[in-house]
């Protein structure tokens, strides 16, 4: 049994390590692993540059629209859709260094017509709405049910797609259990589930696809977390298999984060993160535990 501060401890890992993914990542995005060989050898260090040509510790818009919806969530001291979507919007207005095309049509139909859920999409199966759900599955933590609602409303913001929902689903899950003391069976039996409903999602034989279709995305998080063992080698698996590296880097962080608690987290990486960028998670991911129905039961 994991005490109530390790509990807490997992979700300020798990954001630090979201943040962590995504600075990491980002110097990979778009190279395949050959071009990353040649230049690298194996990418292990937050140095920034990539296709972006990023500070190093800098991070992208998965880790500014995670923190976007998780200062929404605190300032209501609740579940508030509108507030999340209003924090887009101010976070698409400031020119962010990345966003991706689905995000900013979403947003923008959120802008013009005050629309919280994007229609069905066949094309909507990207990544964008897994990789900014932690927030949701931390505010939500020991409330399945909730945990489902909110990460489909954010995603939906965005991305409206079957693929997506399940994805986002699965990781809530993953996250919230790894938070609580699952094993590594039990994370792998979360995988199963999805896999079941929609056996895309395999990754035995991981062919080395890491685009930014969701189906591509978790097969190369749930390889390289099923494949290590520990935080430092799960991100540097997904990290130099490039393709959506920063993003992949993210999603892998913040299961890994939860999954193997702060003490896991190099040194390394954590020093080098901005200053700024990890202070805020490490606050924003506390709070919201404590807003959680787990953090509530706890508190009393
Ligand atoms: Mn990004
Ligand atoms: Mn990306």
């Amino acid at each position: 049994m994991l005490t109530a501060d390790e509990i807490l401890s997992r979700g300020r890992a798990a954001f630090l390590g979201l943040a962590i993914g995504d600075a990491l990542g980002a110097t990979t995005e778009f190279m395949n692993p050959r071009e990353i060989q040649a230049r690298h050898k194996v990418h292990r260090k937050i140095c920034g540059g990539g296709w972006l040509g990023l500070k190093p510790g800098c991070v992208t818009d998965d880790t500014e629209m995670s923190v976007a919806m998780a200062r929404a969530i605190v300032d209501a001291g609740g579940w508030n859709l509108t507030g999340i979507a209003d924090n887009f919007v101010a976070w698409m207005r400031g020119k962010p260094i990345d966003i991706g095309s689905t995000c900013r049509k979403g947003i923008r139909n959120y802008m013009l017509n005050g629309v919280t859920e994007s229609p069905y999409n066949e094309w909507d199966a990207g990544n964008g709405g897994v990789m900014r759900m932690l927030p949701a599955a931390l505010f939500t933590l020991d409330d399945d049910a909730l945990m489902q609602r909110c990460v489909v409303e954010q995603a939906r913001l965005t991305h409206n797609h079957p693929l997506s929902d399940s994805a986002c689903i699965t990781v809530g899950r993953m996250i919230q259990r790894a938070m609580t003391g699952a094993n590594r069976f039990e994370l792998h039996a979360i995988t199963r589930e999805l896999i079941d409903r929609h056996p895309n999602f395999q990754f035995n034989n991981y062919k080395g696809n890491a685009s930014g279709y969701v189906v591509d995305t978790l097969q190369t998080v749930f390889h390289y977390l099923f494949t290590t063992a520990s935080f430092e080698e799960c991100l540097v698996g997904v990290v130099n298999q490039g393709g959506d590296a920063d993003t992949t880097g993210a999603i892998a962080g913040m299961i890994a984060g939860a999954f193997y608690g702060p003490d896991a987290i190099p040194d390394r990486w954590s020093r080098k993160l901005d200053d700024a960028v990890r202070q805020e998670v490490l606050d924003l991911a506390e709070r919201l535990v404590r807003l959680s129905p787990w953090g509530s039961l706890w508190q009393q």
